[in-house]
């Protein structure tokens, strides 16, 4: 069994539910702690981080799906879902999840006009990735991996089980990194 959640408190969880069924996979939508145990694996979706922060720490889901983040359930987080499972959010009193050691600033490429298309290369593919109000990791401990860099920052990084994307790959036709988390 490999069964895929999405966070879906708000945010952009359809996107990545539709490229996760196109592979094949019966995604669970993740609303409350019943969904979550019926899961394999977890992605955050992008969105509005202080929302979704927000509405976790209302919910008994937090504790819960940090539990089994420790207890090493694959995380992916996209965007907003980067902020969501990083250590510290620069400059804003909310506590994110605290799970991957990284210190993320929102907004960082500016506002939504500033939203801009790149390509980037890994392991000899191009991927197509469009960064929409992005964050940026300022900074990362010894534990984390940088996958792939735009411009001297890290944009793609993975520690043990966990991966975060400050852009958003479920918004192209490319499912190369849906398929490198589902291997996890
Ligand atoms: N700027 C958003 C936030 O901080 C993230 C944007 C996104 O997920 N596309 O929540």
């Amino acid at each position: 069994m490999n069964v895929p959640g999405i966070l879906a408190l708000q945010g952009g969880f359809a996107a990545h539910e539709k490229i996760l069924k196109e592979m094949g996979y019966s995604p669970i939508l993740v609303k409350n702690e019943k969904d979550l145990e019926t899961i394999d694996r977890l992605i955050l979706p992008g969105g509005e981080s202080t929302v979704m922060i927000r509405l976790l720490n209302e919910s008994k889901l937090k504790g819960s799906l940090i539990q089994r983040v420790r207890e090493g359930m694959p995380l992916f987080g996209t965007c907003a879902g980067l902020i969501l499972l990083s250590l510290e959010l620069i400059g804003l009193g909310l506590e994110p999840l605290g799970l991957m050691d990284i210190k993320v600033k929102r907004n960082a490429y500016g506002r939504q006009i500033d939203s801009f298309e790149t390509s980037l290369s890994w392991r000899g593919m191009t991927l197509p990735a469009l960064f929409i109000r992005a964050p940026q990791i300022c900074e990362y401990g010894p534990k984390v991996e940088v996958l792939i860099s735009h411009k001297g920052v890290p944009v793609l990084v993975r520690q043990g089980k966990m991966l975060a994307a400050s852009f958003h790959p479920e918004l192209n036709k490319s499912t190369v990194l849906h398929r490198y988390f589902m291997e996890f």
